[in-house]
């Protein structure tokens, strides 16, 4: 998914958080961390464009920072931990956005590493990126906050 579809997407996810959580704080930074975790799997790669060779980077492209255990494994560990303070939506709104990534990625022809890291990569191929049905997709997520925003209306 391009960069684009990738932040409208996390600003879905960050809009129903300002709808499900209590505190607009707590929201504001789970927003926060979720629009810079929409990205973090690909600005972790370290990546640069050279005239010559075209994008190049320090890891490799969607391997290790594309691959979803050590992502969900963060994200359960966070559930251990004490929820007092911005620290905790912050992160928790990172580790949703780079998740959000990473199955928006998956969904692509190229995928993600679901077994080694740095193995074979699985893909549903459900749209290319940049394509419509990638704003499609985009789109469609909006309709979470959406749905939640009918419903305490009506
Ligand atoms: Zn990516």
């Amino acid at each position: 998914m391009s960069r684009f579809g990738h932040k409208v997407s996390a600003g879905a996810i960050a809009a129903t958080a300002f709808l499900m959580l209590s505190s607009l704080f707590s929201a504001s930074m789970f927003a926060v961390g979720c629009l810079l975790g929409s990205l973090a799997p690909d600005w972790l790669e370290v990546a640069w464009f050279s005239k010559w060779f075209g994008r190049q980077s320090l890891v490799p492209h969607r391997t290790i920072t594309h691959w979803p255990w050590p992502w969900i494994m963060a994200l359960a560990a966070l559930f251990f931990a004490p929820v007092d303070g911005p620290g905790f939506w912050l992160v928790a709104g990172f580790l949703a956005g780079g998740l959000l990534h990473l199955v928006l990625d998956l969904a692509t022809p190229a995928g993600i590493p679901l077994g080694k890291p740095f193995g074979k990569k699985q893909s549903f191929s459900l749209y290319r990126t940049g394509g419509p049905g990638e704003i499609i997709v985009s789109v469609a997520l909006w309709g979470l906050p959406a749905i939640i925003l009918l419903v305490r209306i009506f």
